[in-house]
């Protein structure tokens, strides 16, 4: 999952704003899982948008969508790593 450094960096190429405290409060270590609970989006992006409006709404779902992509970006590096290290094992070259 990106930094909380990068989900700045994210939200300000697409808003032109981090979104600094959205992103902290969603990745606080304490409370990490549970904001991340996609069951409660409605819940929390309501919260986001009467605190600080409705591009803040967006940029908390935002950060979900891009904790997930960068999840499966990972799970394809990691699988693959690990087909080519098995065709290298058996001799096949890519
Ligand atoms: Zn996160």
């Amino acid at each position: 999952m990106p930094s909380i450094e990068k989900h700045a960096d994210i939200s300000k190429q697409r808003t032109g704003k981090t979104y600094q405290q959205v992103h902290e409060w969603i990745d606080d270590p304490q409370y990490k899982e549970e904001r991340h609970d996609i069951t409660r989006v409605l819940e929390f992006s309501q919260m986001f948008r009467e605190k600080y409006g409705e591009e803040a709404a967006r940029e908390y779902v935002q950060h979900l969508a891009d904790d997930l992509s960068g999840k499966f970006n990972h799970l394809v590096e990691d699988v693959q790593v690990l087909v080519d290290k098995t065709l290298a094992y058996f001799g096949a070259k890519k």
